[in-house]
């Protein structure tokens, strides 16, 4: 949940914002959402308020990645790096396509070119290393709203909660059926 923190111990400002709700006796915390104030609201309250279901156990990510292809990491590259929970889900293992190249003779800083493997190697270990998870054999199989978030569901029946999904699916080479081909 984004929100802004008033400490009353340093702020003037928080100190006499509380004062108007409380009077004389300070009451911390006090909860501002949506122009409505909790004072010191029992954790149940404050859930319920902010539309939260308490019993709800499934695993929450500020960000879900669907897939790991290049895209993908080097997008979870850059959340996690951002300090957000990111999970990059990829059906198979990661790479995409890049995984396939033999060599890459293109990318900017690579004179001599560099294996597919060894880029997607490298570029899963860069958005680990910034704290990225990341789950191979996952396939994503939709992706519904539920409230102000978002739930993913795999196919083999995870369901992720998150605030916002990047899908970086990338593109399969389509097939005429000439024999031979
Ligand atoms: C043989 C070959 C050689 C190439 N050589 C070069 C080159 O030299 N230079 C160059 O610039 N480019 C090259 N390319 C192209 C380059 O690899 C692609 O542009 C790049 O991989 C695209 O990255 P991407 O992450 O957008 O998508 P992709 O690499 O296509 O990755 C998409 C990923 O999404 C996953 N996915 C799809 N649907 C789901 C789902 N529902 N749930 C979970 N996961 C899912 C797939 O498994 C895949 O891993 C080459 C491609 C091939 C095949």
């Amino acid at each position: 949940m984004p929100y802004v923190f008033h400490d009353v111990d340093v702020s003037e400002e928080a100190r006499a914002r509380i004062a108007e709700v409380g009077g004389r006796r300070v009451r911390i915390p006090t909860v501002e959402i949506d122009g409505e104030l909790l004072v010191d609201p029992p954790l149940d309250q404050l859930l319920s308020r902010l539309g939260i279901d308490a019993a709800d156990r499934r695993p929450y990510y500020d960000a879900v990645i669907v897939v790991g292809g290049p895209t993908g990491l080097t997008a979870a590259m850059y959340t996690s790096r951002e300090s957000l929970d990111t999970l990059v889900l990829e059906r198979a293992g990661v790479g995409g396509q890049a995984a396939i190249t033999q060599i890459i003779e293109n990318f900017p800083g690579f004179d001599e070119g560099i294996g597919g493997a060894e880029f997607v190697a490298r570029l899963h270990r860069q958005a680990e290393k910034f704290g990225a998870e990341v789950m191979q054999g996952e396939e994503v199989a939709g992706v519904r709203r539920e409230g102000q978030f978002l739930v993913v569901a795999t196919v083999n029946r995870r369901e992720i909660v998150t605030r916002a999904v990047l899908v970086a699916t990338g593109s399969r080479y389509r097939e005429m059926g000439i024999p031979g081909e």
